[in-house]
């Protein structure tokens, strides 16, 4: 399959191996952005492969892993009322709130209803006026565009039992709040490509020059991730931290026009509260005041409580890069995909569930 089978060549994986581990004169700490990128890198050996020229750092780039646990709360509690169907992408489900979950919730009599678009949220509105359905707008700016679409949909059919529940978060001021921490070891990052391919990646070049860190716009196959590797090495070898793009037939410079102005239209960057990292200047996102009227806090206001996980679960040091999920106790014992105690357990994305699915031969604590 174009643009598939190239990026999963085997023998040009070998070669770049070769390449990268003959260049690196160390072992260079690199921070994978994102989940996917997590998951892949686990699936085909990569981490291993490279053991002596990289050390990987899983990022926190998974939405659903740092998604506020007040957030989730208030989700469960809007679907909990009589008149609310709360809509929601079905990986949001399972992650747990202070007590419960929306799949748990649901069992118990929640109106929760996992969607493949927002725009599906809209036609549920418009087809049950006697209820409010609310979407729990959740993702970076991946999903940011359809969240936004729903918005503007819903404005033309005049609804006004729509709403959303904003919890988006925005990659890049997470990875300069990750280069701001005190005990950061990141050397050089692998930007999410799919962030890029919707926000573009010029914005990356103060980041480089501010923190003199390289950043490589990176996919998702194997080939993908050890071109944006070795790009990375090469860099620090050399001394120099610029943006490189390694993921030219999707992610461009400037991006998406189309959706970058839809998401300027509805939303506005704000601070935001990430899951298990605290807060993130600028981290998340808002609907402008001329489309607070969308608002689902207006239904039900979201708690000013943070709460943190609970009992053994390290998730904000798994988040943060400074835990590999095999070092977390509870690992394989107490948690496990079918019995997560945190997010990165949960997720399809976390980086606890990709140890689990990719690395079956490690120890599993007692
Ligand atoms: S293995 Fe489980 S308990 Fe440990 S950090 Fe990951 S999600 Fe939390």
């Amino acid at each position: 399959m174009k643009y598939l089978d190239e990026f999963r060549d085997p023998d040009l994986a070998l070669r770049l191996i070769d390449s990268i581990r003959n260049t690196a004169s160390r072992r260079w700490p690199i921070m994978e952005v994102c989940g996917g990128q997590t998951h892949s890198l686990l699936r085909h050996g990569i981490d291993a492969a490279l053991h002596d020229a990289v050390e990987l750092i899983h990022g926190p780039g998974c939405p659903v892993c740092v998604t506020n646990m007040a957030v989730i709360d208030q989700a469960i509690r809007l679907a909990s009322r009589p008149d609310v169907v709360l809509c929601c992408f079905g990986d949001m489900m399972r992650v747990p709130g202070s007590t419960t979950s929306l799949a748990a919730a649901r069992a118990a009599g929640a109106k929760v209803r996992a969607v493949y678009s927002p725009l599906d949220a809209v036609l549920l509105a418009e087809k049950h006026p006697d209820r409010n359905v609310v979407m729990f707008a959740v993702g970076f700016e991946t999903t940011a565009p359809a969240t936004a679409l729903a918005v503007l949909h819903a404005a033309r059919r005049n609804l006004t039992n729509f709403s959303l529940l904003v919890a988006h978060v925005r990659v890049q001021p997470a990875m300069e709040a990750i280069l701001d921490a005190p005990d950061n070891r990141v050397a050089a990052f692998l930007a999410a490509g799919h962030v890029c391919t919707v926000v573009g990646y010029a914005s990356y070049d103060a980041l480089c020059r501010r923190y003199h860190v390289p950043v490589v716009v990176t996919g998702f196959e194997p080939v993908d991730l050890l071109l944006g590797l070795q790009a990375c090495v090469q860099q620090l070898e050399s001394g120099q931290a610029y943006v490189d793009n390694c993921y030219g037939r999707s992610a461009q410079r400037d991006g998406n026009s189309q959706a970058l102005n839809v998401i300027d239209e509805v939303y506005e960057a704000c601070d935001s509260e990430w899951r298990g990292v605290g807060l993130v200047r600028n981290g998340g996102l808002r609907l402008k005041p001329q489309w607070r009227r969308f608002d689902a806090a207006l239904l039900e206001p979201v708690a000013e409580l943070t709460v943190l996980d609970a009992g053994p679960c390290r998730a904000g040091d798994v988040l943060c890069g400074r835990l590999k999920p095999p070092d977390c106790e509870a690992f394989g014992s107490r948690c496990t995909p079918d019995a997560p105690l945190g997010t990165p357990m949960v997720s399809s994305e976390g980086a606890c569930a990709a140890y689990y699915r990719h690395q079956p031969e490690l120890p599993r604590h007692v």
